[in-house]
């Protein structure tokens, strides 16, 4: 999904349509795959377009966020970050590089929902689960492993 005209028909899925801000923005972004900051993002997308300003950026992001084209994640220090990826993922994040790492784990999703379970956890229905580890790397040259 990062062709142009494949992001124009995401714009419009949602009702929004389909203005050049949003198309670099969603562009940029599904480009970085690192979970960028507010100021990432416009860095990244005012080297094309240089009269773009910080607040617009941040505006045309934040809407994108509300109509589920991009989601949030929070690190410890409570800066925001965002995710082009919408499918159900955990995050390890690294307190010394602030990388923020996708991971995928079902197994860790069934443990979790055995845990409520277990725990007898009333009037909830999970919707879903978004598990955030903090830690370091032990390496920083290297990439966090998932095996
Ligand atoms: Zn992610």
């Amino acid at each position: 999904m990062n062709t142009l005209s494949q992001i124009k028909e995401l714009l419009t899925s949602v009702g929004l349509k389909a203005t050049h801000q949003r198309l670099v923005i969603l562009e940029a972004l599904r480009k970085m795959d690192n979970h960028p900051t507010i100021d990432q993002i416009y860095n990244q997308v005012s080297e094309d377009n240089p009269s773009i300003s910080l607040a617009t950026v941040y505006k045309t992001t934040e809407a994108l966020v509300e109509k589920g084209l991009l989601a949030k994640v929070s690190t410890p220090e409570g800066l925001m970050r965002y995710d082009a990826r919408l499918d159900s993922h955990g995050h390890i994040y690294c307190i010394n590089t602030k990388e923020l790492v996708d991971f995928y784990d079902d197994e860790l999703d069934q443990l979790i929902i055995e845990f409520f379970k277990k725990k007898k956890v009333n009037n909830l229905k999970i919707k879903n689960i978004s598990v955030r580890i903090n830690g370091e790397k032990l390496d920083p040259r290297k990439n966090v492993l998932i095996k």
